[in-house]
């Protein structure tokens, strides 16, 4: 899933310091899983935001929507009659959500909540972690199913750099070097031999660095 952390109620505040009235939409999708986004984090953020502002003397009027994921003009149409009844608009969701927003009501001012972070799971209750960067090209079938492009710090695709120590990243202690971890599994399963082959310098086409991407699905796209 895609993680995030809410902005502070400070930067929040400062975005809708002109405003009078605003609604503030959640996300029932990734952020609602990451405790970040969805009903009780609007409720709690739309209570902050009214108490500060009453605190300041100019009470804030603060309604609240809730849809099942905001990265989905189906669910978004769902809020068409009310969202031009407010100066603004603040998503909960992660970055797709307010670009969907923006693009399906162009003559509204919509602001993000949280920063979104990185594709990952729940390591522990409350910590999650990155697992995936989203490459485009997914060669974890070659690491027994550790990613190093997502968990190495400079994506290394031939084994660990000079840094790694005693299982740890050189970037902080408190950091598992991936490499460690793929050397150590390969070895227990006694295919350390796996690793001589070299790989070649990645193609970042399919990444971030080929530009904004698409998937295309024909089956699922409806005629006419
Ligand atoms: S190889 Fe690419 S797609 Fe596969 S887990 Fe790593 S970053 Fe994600
Ligand atoms: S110590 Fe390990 S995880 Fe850190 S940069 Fe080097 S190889 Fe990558």
């Amino acid at each position: 899933m895609i993680v995030a952390d809410r902005k502070s109620i400070h930067e929040i505040l400062d975005m809708v310091k002109d405003c009078s009235n605003i609604l503030v939409v959640g996300c029932k999708g990734c952020v609602t899983v990451c405790n970040v986004g969805g009903l009780k984090e609007v409720q709690i953020l739309a209570a902050t935001l009214k108490i500060a502002r009453k605190k300041e003397g100019r009470p804030l009027q603060v309604d609240e929507a809730l849809l099942e994921r905001q990265c989905d003009p189906e669910y978004i149409a769902m809020i068409q009659d009310r969202v031009n009844d407010y100066e603004a608009v603040i998503s909960m969701a992660c970055g797709v959500g307010p670009q969907f927003l923006s693009e399906a009501y162009p003559n509204q001012r919509f602001y993000p909540a949280v920063n979104t972070t990185f594709f990952g799971g729940a390591v522990a209750h409350g910590i999650w972690e990155e697992r995936c960067a989203g490459c485009g090209t997914c060669i974890i079938h070659h690491f027994d199913g550790l990613c190093p492009i997502a968990r190495c710090s400079k994506s290394l695709m031939n084994g660990p750099c000079g840094g790694s120590d005693h299982g740890k990243c050189e970037i902080a202690k408190t950091v598992d070097c991936i490499w460690d971890k793929i050397v150590r599994k390969k070895m227990e399963q006694g295919r350390l031999n796996d690793l001589l082959q070299v790989f070649p310098a990645k193609n970042w086409q399919t990444a971030r660095d080929g530009g904004p991407r698409r998937s295309r699905r024909e089956e699922l796209i409806q005629n006419g």
